[in-house]
């Protein structure tokens, strides 16, 4: 999970290039809702703008960074998600989800959500349907109480989830880590810790083989061009790209980066496990 820039104005212009209407109808269901106390409504509208936060997450699932199809035909693999869920939120942790893990109640259920910012676009952010419909669905975990509206300053609530998009929210990489393949919090205890841990539970960032696999990938990318420079003395010039926000797995792949100059030992064997990892089918994920 990496931080991404978000210019309001510029998403804002975004969403009217694509439907002019827009913005008026998402105040005016906002106000409604307002008034009523509730997200109520026969047909939404937010998948409209999906596009415009594919493009600006350059593709990539806002939480567990896999890059999927992009352009006309992307829509069909994505969700606009809701970072804080715009109807009933379920309290968090949930036994059948997290039975191996202890955590201490982390916000109680509410039947109305946060119905006001159903059509906030601090709110949106575009995901892959394995992290929305399978791990995040109608839960946001809360350290203190929860919000119950429009009135209330979301951040007293200490959400336990991060929103990557501009800087509303922590740096996500202030708070996780990568040891090749495996997402660590970055804090070793307190509050941050925590929040790293739910993180990485919450939303399987280390149960799901398919991303361990496409961070192993990556790591055999970048460490191949890390001994070509090393070797010839020259860097070359792909590698000036590979931490770039658009790189699949950037976080990973950062971190990797770091690994490479603080510990190269360490580092190149990581690479060759990464490398052996990304071609027996059978194997565990690689750890140093
Ligand atoms: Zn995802």
């Amino acid at each position: 999970m990496i931080r991404y820039p978000f210019d309001i104005a510029k998403v804002e212009a975004a969403i009217t290039a694509l439907d002019e209407k827009w913005l008026r109808k998402a105040r005016q269901r906002t106000a409604r809702f307002v008034a009523l106390g509730r997200y109520e409504e026969t047909s939404a509208i937010w998948s409209k703008v999906k596009p415009v936060f594919m493009k600006l997450q350059h593709d990539k699932c806002i939480f567990c960074e896999q890059r999927l199809e992009g352009g006309p035909y992307g829509p069909l693999v994505w969700d606009l998600e809701h970072f804080r869920p715009k109807s009933n939120v379920a309290a968090w942790p949930n036994a059948t989800r997290h039975p191996d893990i202890a955590y201490n109640d982390l916000g109680a259920g509410s039947e109305t959500g946060y119905f006001w910012l159903a059509y906030d676009l601090r709110n949106y952010a575009a995901s892959c349907k394995v992290c929305n419909t399978i791990f995040k669905l109608n839960w946001f975990p809360v350290g203190k109480a929860r919000a119950t509206a429009a009135t209330i300053d979301l951040s007293t609530e200490d959400a336990m989830l991060c929103y990557p998009l501009g800087d509303l929210d922590e740096d996500p990489e202030d708070l996780l880590n990568f040891v090749l393949t495996t997402a660590v919090p970055k804090h070793q205890a307190g509050d941050h810790n925590l929040r790293g841990r739910v993180i990485i539970d919450f939303f399987g960032l280390n149960k799901r083989d398919h991303i361990h696999r496409a961070r192993a990938q990556m790591i055999g990318s970048v460490g191949t061009l890390l001994l070509e420079r090393d070797q010839s003395g020259s860097s070359p010039q792909i590698l000036t790209r590979l931490g770039e926000p658009h790189i699949p797995h950037a976080a990973c792949v950062r971190a990797f980066i770091r690994l490479w100059d603080d510990d190269r030992q360490t580092a190149l064997k990581g690479y060759e496990a990464c490398r052996a990892y990304g071609f027996d089918p059978t194997a565990a994920p690689p750890r140093l």
